[in-house]
């Protein structure tokens, strides 16, 4: 089973729609030039709501080799849900791919595994895909019960999801002591995580579904650090923040995510 690698950046709340539009087109530009192939190695770019319309645009009318997407969705579907946009309103701007559960919606904002698992079905309901963000914090990784953790998190973010659900979703490993801190894990720590998120998905779906899903790693990705990480065998890409903001450094990410 072949898993196309997935580079997302995360751009988090940074770029207005103005460097939005001057940021995707640098990205897709070295893309371009280097004769990236997008078969190999997807790259997708996770905005703010307010930048969607206008790299849709770009993406659209240019025909740039790039997926696009967004940070967060609301659990429901319409109505006084004052600030929240509805997976559907993402669908109809041909969204791709929808962050769900990111360690930072989850600390400043209480989101519960339960609340992923709603925000997933009704991503998959649109037809969107989730990347699902699960991972553990520093006490826990101390702790030494960082993968049983990790992997209780997991279950609850996909609780009851049906295969075909399943098969709309993305897994990102982050753990948070490692997100916008420098600090990497280093690939064996991603891949021991990594590799038991599969055994899991493995035990819950079965052995085809495990080998059909991608699970990312997320945490202080660079082009300097990502061709070691992709060279381990669970780790399909990478969720990448601050590094996603510069368009020829998250261009080098896409292109040294080609596994061998
Ligand atoms: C993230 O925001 O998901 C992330 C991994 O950030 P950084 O790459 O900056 O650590």
């Amino acid at each position: 089973m072949t898993r196309t690698p997935l580079m997302a950046g995360n751009w988090k709340m940074n770029l207005d729609h103005l460097e939005a539009i001057a940021t995707v087109q640098k990205l897709a530009q070295i893309l371009i030039d280097s004769k990236h192939d997008a078969a190999t190695v997807e790259a997708a770019v996770l905005v703010p709501f307010t930048d969607i319309r206008s790299v849709q645009t770009i993406v659209d009318a240019d025909k740039l080799p790039l997926a696009y997407g967004a940070q967060d969705v609301s659990e429901h579907d319409s109505g006084a849900y004052t600030g929240e946009i509805s997976a559907a309103m993402l669908a109809k701007l041909g969204v791709t791919y929808v962050a769900v559960g990111h360690s930072e919606r989850r600390e400043y904002h209480g989101e519960t595994d339960a609340q992923v698992n709603t925000k997933v079905r009704k991503l998959a309901a649109a037809g969107l895909t989730s990347i699902v963000c699960v991972g553990e914090p520093l006490e826990i990784r101390k702790a030494g019960t960082h993968v049983e953790y990790t992997v209780d998190s997991l279950k609850g973010s996909l609780a009851d999801l049906s295969a075909d659900e399943l098969a709309k979703v993305v897994v990102a490993y982050e753990p948070v002591w490692a997100i916008g801190t420098g600090e990497v894990a280093t690939p064996e720590d991603a891949q021991e995580v990594i590799g038991a998120i599969r055994e899991a998905i493995a035990q819950w779906y079965g052995a085809d579904v495990a080998a059909a899903t991608r699970v990312l790693y997320g945490g202080s990705v660079k082009s300097g650090n990502v061709a070691e990480i992709m060279a381990k065998p669970d780790i399909d890409g990478a969720l990448v923040g601050g590094a996603s903001l510069d368009p020829e450094e998250f261009a080098k990410i896409v292109i040294l995510g080609k596994t061998a």
